[in-house]
């Protein structure tokens, strides 16, 4: 079984664009090409899926086709505000536990947030495209404020200064034994004394409603999946912690917890093999196609898919 670990950006967990989907390995391109499709910008080649991270996991769950978009085909997508706050506002909260302990305050914190805004545009030019027309710079002032409040907030949820993570941004992936390999980024790892890990994630939007708690500790059970090959320790605690709303969503895993998510994980990893191999990638439109970059391209808004990319064999016929 083979297993890694390392720090990394936040890419994969809250993408930016879709060229940043990271379950794929090298392959043929096409996309793009033939009569009634737009148009599409190669952004890399095209290729069959090679692991699953909770983002893209989520996706399918939501929509097949636009998991299709978003990995097989990488079609670009705009950077939005909220995503890009979200990044900024997990740039904050890993970067304040470089100073002293006794130093991590909401002043130090907020502080940041210009230097790390700094940073991001450097990094990721695409995001400057979002206050271009904002000569004035109000709307620019109006969302750094908002992250600063997001920033904020942490402190009232956690106490920074009492807490010295394992690893920040932590890149893990692990080979199952059926060798579907899945990866992803943690936020946070805390190491008690006891060896106890706890695994946090930060989230900028609101908490859910009880009756989606569920889903929305999907992630981290997948997380928590991950250190499992990898350490071979179940996680005490899973903790969501929301700035959106000021809330702390906690779960205890146990081994059956984690041995269902695995067999969800499998079940779901033959329907996007099955759904790879045949072409047959269907839309699911629910609410969630208003945040959905990929309208023009898809059947349900009156969108022409891009040529499939990939070789395919008829629904139903054996495997290739
Ligand atoms: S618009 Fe909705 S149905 Fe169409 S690809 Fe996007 S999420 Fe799926």
């Amino acid at each position: 079984m083979e297993t890694s670990t390392g720090a990394a950006g936040r890419s994969e967990s809250t993408p930016v664009v879709a060229a940043d989907a990271p379950d794929t390995a090298g392959g043929s391109t096409g996309a793009g090409e033939g009569a009634g499709a737009t148009a599409v910008p190669a952004v890399r080649p095209a290729a069959p899926p090679a692991s699953l991270s909770p983002s893209r996991a989520g996706d399918f769950m939501q929509c097949p086709l636009l998991y299709r978009f978003r990995v097989i085909d990488r079609l670009p997508e705009k950077p939005s505000e909220a995503a890009t706050r979200g990044t900024l506002v997990h740039a904050v909260l890993e970067r304040l536990f470089d100073v002293p302990a006794a130093e991590r305050t909401a002043p130090r914190a907020r502080e940041l947030v210009p230097g790390q805004w700094d940073r991001l545009r450097e990094s990721r030019p695409e995001v400057r495209e979002l206050f271009a027309e904002d000569p004035e710079g109000e709307r620019l002032a109006r969302w750094l404020a908002e992250a600063e409040q997001l920033v904020e907030r942490w402190f009232t949820l956690e106490d920074p200064s009492r807490l010295e993570p394992a690893e920040r941004e932590l890149f893990v992936e692990a080979e199952l034994d059926s060798g579907l390999r899945l990866r992803g980024i943690i936020d946070r790892v805390d190491v008690a004394p006891t060896g106890e890990v706890r695994i946090v994630d930060y989230k900028t939007g609101k908490a859910p409603r009880p009756e989606y708690a569920e889903g929305a500790l999907f992630q981290m059970k997948f997380y928590a999946l991950v250190v499992w090959r990898l350490k071979r320790v179940i996680p005490r605690r899973l903790q969501l912690v929301y700035l959106g709303s000021g809330d702390v969503l906690t779960y205890d895993p146990d081994r059956a917890d984690l041995e269902r998510v695995e067999r969800k994980l499998l079940a779901l990893w033959e329907a996007i093999r099955e759904a790879t191999e045949t072409g047959d990638w269907r839309p699911r439109p629910t609410k969630l196609c208003g945040w959905c970059d990929h309208q023009a391209h898809c059947p349900e808004f009156g969108g022409t898919p891009p040529p499939y990319p990939l070789p395919v064999r008829a629904a139903g016929s054996a495997p290739v």
